[in-house]
């Protein structure tokens, strides 16, 4: 596989890159366990998203695995899992966590989340999320 673009996400940041049809993207954690959220928007129209709730429902199962496409929000094919050599499954179900999230956890003092990570890559590529999808959590057990 030929590498295009590499980009490294520190913990509780965020990144975006351009993925056209045919190209792969490769997710690796690289200091221990760490879930990345995961977020796929059509380029040209923002209102097209990847929809966990819409890969379950297509998939009729709860995670995917190698072979299962993951699905947008009109029900068609985004992503695909191409390979996993992760020893865990990626959730599904879960809530991208958010400010009121680690308050409710106690959390005292500020906390980045995922959800204003999202926002961030947004404002950096001039474009909007309409709605925060759930993320495809990678390397997160579900319940
Ligand atoms: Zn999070």
């Amino acid at each position: 596989m030929n590498v295009k673009e590499e980009i490294r996400i520190e913990g509780s940041d965020w990144g975006h890159m351009k993925v056209a049809k045919g190209e792969h993207i490769r997710i690796t954690a690289i200091e221990g366990p760490q879930v990345a959220d995961l977020w796929a928007f059509a380029q040209d129209d923002t209102n097209i998203f990847l929809s966990a709730k819409h890969t379950r429902s297509t998939l009729e199962k709860l995670m995917p695995a190698v072979g299962d496409a993951l699905y947008s929000n009109r029900r068609e094919a985004m992503l695909t899992v191409v390979e996993d050599t992760s020893p865990g499954t990626h959730d599904m179900l879960m809530s991208a966590c958010d400010p009121r999230r680690y308050e409710i956890l106690g959390h005292e003092g500020y906390h980045k989340s995922c959800a204003e990570n999202l926002c961030r890559a947004m404002d950096d590529i001039g474009a909007t999320a309409h709605e925060l999808p759930s993320p495809f959590n990678t390397f997160q057990l579900a319940f």
